[in-house]
């Protein structure tokens, strides 16, 4: 262990981390990044999978965001946000109202996901207590689902993992058993299939509705629960089906959003628009901490009223509307713009779903290797058969990911799911590396070349 590792381990607690872990596996130094590389303190290079939790988008070290940071910098570096506002802020808010699924009119800022779905809850319940439906009060989510850890956002969760031990904390959410296309229980094909499942949701939800102020969701993805990919159509249902029983549909791109799932957003390939949806990750392009909830003209509306009535949404953060986070965000939309990056994106996904799929017929621990976008999920399994997954103790999916790191790819596991979330200004080169070396790990790990 380097003197800085030790300092490390002496003074700071990592996120999701259990901090005994890092005894005989340190904190890995980061001196620089530039593209999809990242170069620890003794130059040792890993291509960043996973965008450095899914966060990066244009690679590290952008020159181009670099510029725009430089140049906010030495204008405007922060202003209060009630009462007053600044050019980036302004043009950030126009420019995504403008690409977001119609009918979503304003924007509301703060400075994290976890933040953006609170004020998603907050607003939804504050709508329909100023609204006439002050019963409404609960929300529902879907099985394996993630919003975030602070308590409302983990109260809309659903992984036993990171909310077990808060149960008692918690919101009183409506959960719901959501679609599981690996192991559908109508036997369906996620390509093909009517989202038989949603009638599960209609059975918990309609008895029930006259309750309900609101339902998040991950469109497409269910990302930290594996990278778990459903079909458009589900979406489309959960549309109709919210309209129908005025619930507010709050869909959580935080992690989808910003062309992941091959689209700027993942509502985008249902043709559907939420009432309320949340914004941050790769709002920034993985540089600065932001959020956006943005919402409809008629919620904003409940709320618009003479001060003595008591209806303003009250709430706050103190970095809300950072000039440098705004300014670089604009910024990365005009790379997305002027740089046709989604239109490229289809290339590197295609390239990166072939070099997969090769690799993982056949292959005795895959269950399935499933893509959406520049998003890729490898399912591992103890018996591809039965889909029966490995006992969570044994740590697989952890386990490769050190081999893995040892070998110059950064990738962090789901449980048992390995998923490849690169930048999107890796080349050929960087996904055939990022391919061949997760294999090399997984085979490493089972113990030489597995048989066929
Ligand atoms: C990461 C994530 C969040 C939480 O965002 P933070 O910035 O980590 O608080 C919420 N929802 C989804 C879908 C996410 O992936």
């Amino acid at each position: 262990m380097s003197s800085l590792q030790q300092k490390d381990l002496q003074y700071i607690w990592h996120p999701c981390s259990q901090m005994k872990d890092y005894e005989d596996f340190p904190s890995i130094v980061i001196k620089r990044g530039k593209g999809p590389y990242l170069f620890d303190i003794e130059g040792k290079r890993y291509l960043d999978a996973v965008s450095s939790w899914w966060v990066n988008l244009f690679g590290h070290s952008n020159p181009r965001i670099n510029k725009a940071l430089r140049d906010q910098a030495s204008r405007l570096e922060h202003v209060i946000f009630a009462n007053f506002s600044h050019e980036p802020a302004i043009e950030l808010a126009e420019r995504i109202i403008k690409l977001a699924p119609p009918g979503l009119t304003k924007a509301f800022f703060a400075d994290n996901g976890s933040s953006a779905v609170e004020v998603a809850l907050k607003m939804s319940f504050q709508y329909h207590q100023q609204t006439g439906n002050p019963q409404k009060t609960r929300f529902a989510a879907l099985s394996d689902a993630y919003h975030g850890e602070t308590l409302g956002a983990l109260s809309v969760g659903d992984i036993d993992l990171y909310s077990k031990i808060y149960k008692p904390l918690l919101l009183n959410t409506i959960k719901v058993s959501g679609p599981d296309c690996f192991r559908c229980p109508y036997g369906k094909e996620r390509n093909t299939c009517q989202a038989e499942c949603f009638e599960k949701l209609e059975k918990t939800l309609v008895p029930q509705h006259k309750e309900v102020c609101g339902i998040i969701i991950e469109p497409l993805i269910q990302a930290a629960a594996g990278m778990k990919i459903y079909p458009a159509i589900y979406l489309k249902k959960l549309r109709e089906f919210c309209t129908a029983y005025h619930i507010h549909l709050i869909a959580d791109e935080i992690a989808v959003g910003f062309g992941r799932t091959g689209t700027l957003f993942a509502c985008e390939q249902a043709n559907i628009s939420p009432d309320i949806m949340c914004l941050s990750k790769g709002l920034t392009a993985g540089y600065m901490p932001l959020s956006l909830t943005l919402a409809a003209e008629e919620i904003y509306q409940a709320f618009y009223s003479d001060y003595a009535e008591e209806k303003a949404f009250l709430h706050s953060h103190s970095y809300s509307g950072n000039p440098l986070s705004c300014r670089v965000a604009c910024e990365s939309l005009s790379i997305f713009e002027e740089e046709n990056v989604l239109e490229k994106n289809r290339i590197k996904s295609a390239c990166m779903k072939e070099l997969t799929e090769e690799r993982s017929k056949g292959h005795p621990y895959i269950g399935e290797y499933r893509q959406l976008g520049m998003v890729g999920a490898i399912e591992l399994v103890e018996d591809q058969k039965t889909k029966k997954p490995f006992d969570w103790k044994h740590r697989v999916g952890y386990s490769i990911c050190r081999i893995a790191l040892q070998k110059g790819l950064l990738l962090r596991p789901l449980g048992n799911v390995l998923y490849f979330m690169p930048p999107y200004v890796v080349g050929k080169k960087e996904l055939e590396f990022m391919v061949q070396t997760a294999f090399a790990a997984i085979d490493e790990y089972f113990g030489g070349t597995p048989r066929r």
